[in-house]
């Protein structure tokens, strides 16, 4: 009767823990007992704690830890036995309340299948209140109660384990409404189960559902699915299908398709998925995730036709334009004649304008050159507008350039100043103070971008992209500031192409002219040369003719003699200028026959060993002869200076210093000539008092036809043609030496060659 009835409040109070509570009153009721508790070890303990409890305890009851195998609970939870206590002072307890307010009880394990879960009591304040024959009643209440516990327990991890699910799920609906890519869910037949919001957003579908909730076989006749080539992709390789065939792809596994939206866009999607099994491994689900991958296969497209362009440009920078004359050939075409020029840079503008336009990815672009030294405007290419529009902007380009137009006239200075600096900026045309300018090309965003080359400005480029305004990225932004860098590159390339190619040009028409020069020096020497030959000798012959007559007339009457005599003088006189002057001419010819020879390789040297000691005299005393009243001083070294060389010309080198010294000097200045030996070589030095030669000068007197300004032939006669010093250091270089001068304005001249010594015990 008391089980039944027991069992009825079970059934009265299915809820956790009012049950256990009503059940334990019951229990205490029947026995007429004091207190009743219920113990169980906690999860992972090595103690129990009072899970139920109906008396005094109660007072206690979240205090109490009975250690496992102490106390009585402890003891009858280790034992899986009953305990029976008549008198608890006697035994040892856990819980001191007990011995303090309770005398005796009766104890029994709470177990479940075989396995001790706790231990419940019930005490008498009275000593010796129960006996053996309660113990089958106490441990059949404890059975039921330890089922009931157990199963509250089994439920309230169920419970837990629910909402955790719950929990879960609805941590994975969040997840999976805010991913942004596509996930489908479809089951074996295709259908879609689920689909998230960046889903529908991507298929752009107003009624998705219905859609979806078709077999796949159905959607695809409805739906354009292409494989990454653009070629039609049959449904049974779609990747749904293969993941549903139980491939996983992922990774470098994942596809690529493009379908048509039913907006009619072409959308590229990379696919990834993987199949969803039951217990047994049965394929029930599949998961796709979809990444619309449009913008970033597009950009990667971009990216590829813009390394292509760039690529064209670095070729056109390492390749030489084909219509550009190749140095010697056509250069006389190119001399004077400027119209050839600008064709030349036209085109290479326009290609240049045009792979711009690629590499950015614009419409339009314009090109203007700016002049280095004059900051001068010039517009060289425009790509992008209609036949009209372009004749229309060459026209006006034109004007600007009429009226002189230069780089920032009219312009924000902020903005040349950015440009000058390097940067590359936009222009929103649509705004003030640009909004109400002309705008016949309908530009909505200009960018524009300065053309450098070795930090000078030397163009602008400008770009826009036509339509609605566009927002440049950084990227297009830096991409076109780089392209106008290596467009400037280009066009400063060809501009010194052609530069160098007119300095060839130049240098090749003087040579031909110096060439064509020397052929007459030479053919007009030779005409000269042999009438003055004859001039020389006939003013010779009458000279000594003369000078017989004079002679014959001493002979004759003394009367006749005086009467001939001053009419015969000046005649002796009048010849010896037309001597002296045929002679002068005679060098002048000479040396413009010497240049000739210089000139075309026909210097030729008959060298031989010799002391430059006696040559050097030899020529200082002829000169003496030929200027008696000038001072000519000679220091000569006491050993031998021996070189070997072309007597004659080298006395010609010789005598072209000293001549130079006597005639650019007074005729009372003294001019010194001096042989030494020094460092291997033989040195002549001709010093003279007179003008000097500033530094800028003298390296320069050496070349043919050189005068310096300023100086004047001061003593003696005869115009030089520059060509002396010229002939001098030629055979003097012929000979392996060396020429040189110290002068400074004011104090002379120091002229100067040397000759490789030639020592006597080594010359073979
Ligand atoms: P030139 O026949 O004119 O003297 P050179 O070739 O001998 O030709 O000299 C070239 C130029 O160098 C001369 O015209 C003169 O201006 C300058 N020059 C040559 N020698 C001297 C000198 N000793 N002092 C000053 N100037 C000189």
């Amino acid at each position: 009767m008391a089980l039944d009835e027991l069992s009825r409040t079970a059934l009265e109070h299915f809820a956790q823990p009012d049950l256990v509570r009503h059940l334990l009153g019951r229990l205490r009721q029947m026995m007429a007992a004091d207190n009743a508790a219920i113990l169980l070890a906690a999860d992972n303990a090595d103690y129990l704690t009072i899970y139920s409890v109906e008396g005094p305890e109660e007072e206690v009851s979240e205090q109490v830890r009975v250690p496992i195998g102490e106390g009585v609970a402890g003891t009858i939870y280790a034992t899986q036995a009953p305990l029976l206590v008549d008198d608890l002072t006697t035994v040892p307890v856990a819980n001191p309340f007990l011995r303090e307010h309770l005398r005796s009880l009766i104890g029994v394990p709470l177990v479940v299948h075989g396995r001790a879960i706790g231990a419940l009591h019930v005490d008498s304040v009275r000593p010796s209140h129960f006996n053996k024959d309660d113990v089958p009643f106490v441990q059949a209440i404890a059975n039921r109660i330890a089922l009931a516990v157990d199963h509250a327990r089994l439920y309230q991890l169920a419970q837990a384990a629910r909402h955790e699910a719950e929990a879960r799920t609805r941590q994975v609906d969040a997840i999976f409404e805010a991913m942004t890519d596509a996930v489908f869910v479809m089951d074996r037949e295709g259908r879609v189960l689920r689909m998230n919001a960046a889903a529908h957003k991507l298929l752009g579908l107003a009624e998705p559902d219905e859609y979806y909730a078709r077999p796949i076989q159905e959607r695809s006749l409805a739906t354009a699915t292409l494989d990454a080539e653009g070629h039609p992709l049959p449904a049974d390789v779609w990747p749904t299908q293969r993941i549903l065939s139980g491939e996983v792809l992922t990774g470098d596994k994942a596809v690529d398709i493009t379908v048509r939206r039913s907006d009619g866009e072409l959308v590229m999607l990379a696919i990834t998925g993987a199949p969803i099994r039951d217990e047994s491994g049965a394929i029930v689900a599949s998961v796709s995730i979809c990444r619309d991958v449009t913008e970033r296969r597009k950009l990667e497209l971009r990216t590829r036709e813009s390394l292509d362009a760039l690529l064209q440009m670095a070729q056109t920078l390492v390749t030489l334009p084909a219509d550009l004359p190749a140095a010697a050939d056509s250069l006389t075409s190119l001399v004077g004649e400027e119209s050839e020029q600008p064709a030349v840079e036209h085109r290479i503008a326009h290609q240049l304008a045009v792979l711009t336009s690629e590499v950015v990815g614009c419409q339009r672009v314009g090109i203007m050159a700016v002049k280095p030294e004059t900051e001068r405007l010039h517009a060289i290419a425009v790509v992008g507008l209609t036949p009209e529009q372009e004749t229309r902007w060459w026209a006006e380009q034109r004007q600007h350039e009429a009226q002189g137009a230069r780089f920032g006239d009219g312009a924000d200075p902020d903005q040349v100043a950015r440009l000058r600096a390097g940067e590359t900026f936009t222009l929103d045309m649509t705004q003030p103070p640009y909004n109400e300018q002309a705008n016949p090309y309908g530009i909505t965003t200009m960018l524009v971008a300065p053309m450098r080359a070795a930090d000078e400005l030397v163009g602008i480029l400008t770009l826009d992209f036509g339509g609605p305004p566009h927002v440049m990225t950084a990227d297009e932004i830096a991409l076109t500031g780089a392209v106008a860098q290596l467009g400037a590159v280009v066009l400063e390339r060809d501009r010194l192409l052609r530069e160098r190619a007119r300095a060839e040009a130049h240098v090749l028409a003087l040579q031909e002219a110096q060439r064509t020069m020397d052929s007459f020096l030479g053919v007009a020497g030779h005409e000269l040369k042999t009438p003055l030959t004859t001039s020389v000798a006939s003013s010779q012959l009458a000279m000594r003719r003369l000078q017989a007559l004079t002679a014959a007339i001493h002979g004759l009457d003394a009367s006749v003699a005086e009467t001939l005599e001053p009419l015969i003088a000046p005649l002796e006189k009048l010849i010896e200028r037309m001597s002296v002057a045929a002679r002068r001419q005679g060098r002048l010819v000479d040396d413009l026959l010497d240049v000739s020879r210089i000139q075309s390789g026909r210097l030729e040297l008959q060298r031989q060993p010799l002391d430059m000691r006696q040559l050097v005299a030899e020529v200082v005393e002829e000169q003496r002869l030929h200027h008696p009243r000038r001072t000519l001083l000679l220091r000569l070294p006491n050993t031998e200076a021996r070189v070997l060389a072309d007597p004659d010309r080298i006395g010609q080198a010789v005598t072209n210093l000293l001549t130079n010294a006597l005639k650019y000097s007074s005729s009372d200045a003294p001019v010194a000539v001096q042989v030494r030996i020094q460092g291997g070589a033989v040195q002549v030095r001709v010093r003279d008092r007179g003008p000097g030669i500033p530094a800028d000068e003298q390296p320069h007197v050496w070349d043919r036809f050189h005068r310096v300004p300023g100086v004047e032939v001061q003593s003696g006669s005869g115009v030089g043609l520059g060509l002396g010093l010229y002939i001098t250091r030629e055979i003097v270089e012929r000979h392996g030496g060396e020429v040189g001068v110290t002068s400074a304005p004011g104090t002379g001249s120091t002229f100067w060659f040397s000759l490789p010594f030639a020592d006597p015990d080594c010359s073979a």
